[in-house]
């Protein structure tokens, strides 16, 4: 068949559709969690707690004490395109939550096992409650709880076996987790993070609330990166150019690593930019021994109108206008911080 004439079009049954949709948000452990920390942040968690068994696979278990979910809005909880964020489309360009899809949630359950376990303020007791394919598996059970939200995803891709069995190597599943978690607990200060594997006692990551973000990457990151740090700052407002604000600390000359670190926030939103990197990495090149990779952590603060949040499923790539003019002037702020920083050591031996 198929050999004469095309094949006939045929609309996808609807758990198809949800499937695939689900597997481009949820590319991974990390992708999955990555929502799940958003999630915890636009509640107003202060503590975010998280568990992994095998990579995120068996079981991701993420705890926050934010706001919690109201026991009445369980049943739709996970369904598709059900949020508490957004309303309207326009209210995208000045979105402030992390979230504004309602996919995150829906999206785990089309390829995992979701429970949740919630408790709003003021409440006696919490909700259990379960969730497959974006719908409510019987009803929520009362519990114990304390306020906050406690999600727990269990095997990860059990449906979709092309997907599990290109993971075979849970050990660089939970770096990335790490890394994500990581990236996170830097920039927001004032909010805890833990993380590590189930059944261990020790914690791979943990910040403190109360700690300033130097202490957060000298815990995350370690202190031969922390002790070199200087902090930069830089803005432009001039609407023919670019309009940004940025704020951050880079590695000064004494510091060199085998890779690149970026942690980029944009309008507190973690991003990759590589455009902004490689322009970064080249300021360096110039500089430092060869083959020697700086530290950078940039949160940079745009206009909103100027930003386009919804670019990519995963949220992780965002476009903005004048990025060229934007990267010139970062690249310029690095180059004039790492010169004076260069020229005010006592002593500097050539390698
Ligand atoms: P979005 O974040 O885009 O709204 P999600 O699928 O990630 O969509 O979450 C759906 C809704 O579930 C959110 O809008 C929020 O109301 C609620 N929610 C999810 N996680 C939490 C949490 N940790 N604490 C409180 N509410 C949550
Ligand atoms: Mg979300």
């Amino acid at each position: 068949a198929g050999r004469t004439g095309p094949a006939p079009i045929r609309r996808l049954d609807q758990e198809v559709v949800n499937r695939i949709a689900a597997g481009e948000v949820i590319q991974r452990p990390s992708s999955a969690l990555k929502e799940l920390i958003e999630n915890s942040l636009d509640a107003g968690a202060a503590a975010i707690n998280v568990v992994i068994k095998d990579g995120g696979l068996k079981m991701i278990q993420i705890t926050d004490n934010g706001h919690g979910i109201r026991p009445a809005d369980l049943p739709i909880l996970c369904e598709r395109h059900t949020t508490s964020k957004l309303k309207e489309f326009e209210d995208l360009q000045s979105i402030s939550t992390l979230g504004f899809r309602g996919e995150a949630l829906a999206s785990i359950t089309f390829v995992a096992h979701l429970s949740v376990v919630t408790m709003t303020a003021g409440q006696t007791h919490g909700y259990k409650a379960t969730y497959k394919d974006g719908v409510l598996e019987g009803e929520p059970k009362a519990c114990a709880a304390v306020k906050g939200t406690q999600i727990t995803v269990e095997n990860l891709f059990y449906n979709v076996t092309a997907r599990r069995k290109a993971f075979k190597n849970v050990g660089e599943e939970y770096s990335r987790i790490l890394d994500v978690i990581s990236r996170f607990a830097v920039h927001n200060e004032g909010v805890s993070f833990s993380c590590k594997k189930h059944g261990e006692n020790r914690a791979d990551i943990h910040t403190l609330a109360a700690s300033s973000r130097s202490e957060n990457i000298r815990s995350v990151y370690g202190s031969s990166v922390a002790r070199e740090l200087i902090p930069i700052e830089t803005s432009d407002d001039d609407p023919a150019r670019s309009r940004f604000k940025m704020g951050g600390c880079i590695s000064s000359a004494n510091y060199s690593a085998k890779k690149t670190i970026m942690v980029l926030f944009i309008n507190n939103r973690l991003v990759d930019c590589s455009p902004l990197k490689k322009a970064c990495e080249a300021v360096y090149a110039a500089i430092l021994p060869k083959a020697s990779k700086p530290f950078l952590y940039m949160s940079i603060t745009l206009p909103p109108e100027d930003v386009d949040v919804n670019v990519h499923p995963t949220k992780r790539e965002v476009s903005f206008l004048n990025q060229e003019a934007l990267i010139e002037a970062i690249q310029k702020a690095v180059e004039q911080k790492l010169l004076e920083s260069n020229t005010s050591r006592t002593y500097y031996t050539q390698s």
